[in-house]
């Protein structure tokens, strides 16, 4: 549940600018992007496989590397990668091809394929065949590889400057965030968290991405995502995961999906100050998605 590795801005920029020809390549299109035409622009194919595809079998690669370790040192057959490494997708920069595991849920497709493009765009991921399990695709992977490419999906999905310009004129509310998500296409989690990141800004605000709260099942994994925005980073650095859970947890139903509740919850921040949050919960059948957004002080009586 860490931080994602943080580019220097020069990395980023460079990055932002390979996106940049990109969208402007597509003449600038309205949300949501279409995928297929952003592979026709960069001519790059597109193929999904499953752990026992016969048509994999007898395909050979000669390097790979995930997460920029070298881990076959001699040409090895597709299927025999994918298996040992529980590789979720892979770019091969010789064929201009992307392969994604058609064993995942849809909607992770999307992202997936978005960060193996981002692979393909930046040329000095070009010398490593890369694949992807797991947990190099995971937001909070460590590797600058990694980091690199989820930085162009996101850059890429969410249109670079354009979803920031319409979440700052739309209140903060989950009804916000659920427009986005269906305008940008993109799943609803990455959108809570540009949302929070962009549009708390200047506002207090954090997200959660968790369990159902009332239909846990012994898991450890609870909570997936804590997302804080910059300024309720900098005031509440002392809140912790866990101290929103209960408190999400404390105004939620159990209903099976849709709106779990809402309630205004009390956060202290650094100083030992109390200020009132409203927030919001929302079940889409697999995630509890939460939004807290700062109201106001409370107001203390002197006396
Ligand atoms: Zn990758």
């Amino acid at each position: 549940m860490s931080k994602n590795r943080i580019l220097s801005q020069r990395t980023e920029q460079d990055i932002d600018q390979r996106i940049e020809r990109v969208i402007k390549g597509l003449g600038n299109p309205e949300p949501p992007l279409k995928l297929d035409d952003v592979r026709a622009l960069l001519k790059l194919d597109r193929g999904f496989y499953t752990a026992d595809d016969p048509g994999l079998a007898s395909e050979v690669i000669n390097r790979i590397r995930v997460a920029t370790i070298q881990v076959y040192h001699r040409p090895t057959l597709i299927i025999d990668v994918i298996k040992k490494l529980s590789l979720k997708a892979l770019y091969l920069p010789d064929r201009k091809r992307i392969l994604l595991d058609s064993n995942l849920p849809e909607k992770k497709h999307r992202w997936n394929e978005a960060h193996e493009i981002g692979h393909s765009l930046i040329p000095w991921h070009d010398d490593m065949m890369l694949g992807d399990n797991d947990q190099t695709l995971s937001r909070d992977c460590h590797e600058q590889v990694e980091a690199e490419a989820n930085y162009a999906a996101g850059r890429l999905l969410f249109l670079r400057e354009r979803f920031m310009q319409e979440a700052k004129d739309m209140p903060p509310s989950m009804d916000s965030v659920r427009n986005l998500h269906k305008r940008f296409g993109n799943t609803i989690s990455t959108t809570l968290y540009r949302f929070v990141e962009s549009r708390g800004a200047r506002l207090p605000m954090l997200g959660l991405i968790s369990r159902h709260p009332h239909r846990v099942s012994n898991s450890t994994e609870t909570i997936k995502h804590f997302i804080r925005s910059p300024i309720f980073a900098e005031n509440f650095s002392h809140i912790d995961e866990l101290e929103i859970y209960r408190g999400v947890a404390s105004y939620c139903g159990s209903q099976s999906g849709g709106l779990l509740g809402s309630d205004e919850l009390t956060l202290k921040d650094d100083n030992g100050d109390e200020h009132i949050f409203y927030f919001e919960t929302f079940y889409n059948r697999y995630d509890a998605l939460t939004i807290g957004i700062y109201i106001k002080p409370v107001k203390r009586l002197i006396s």
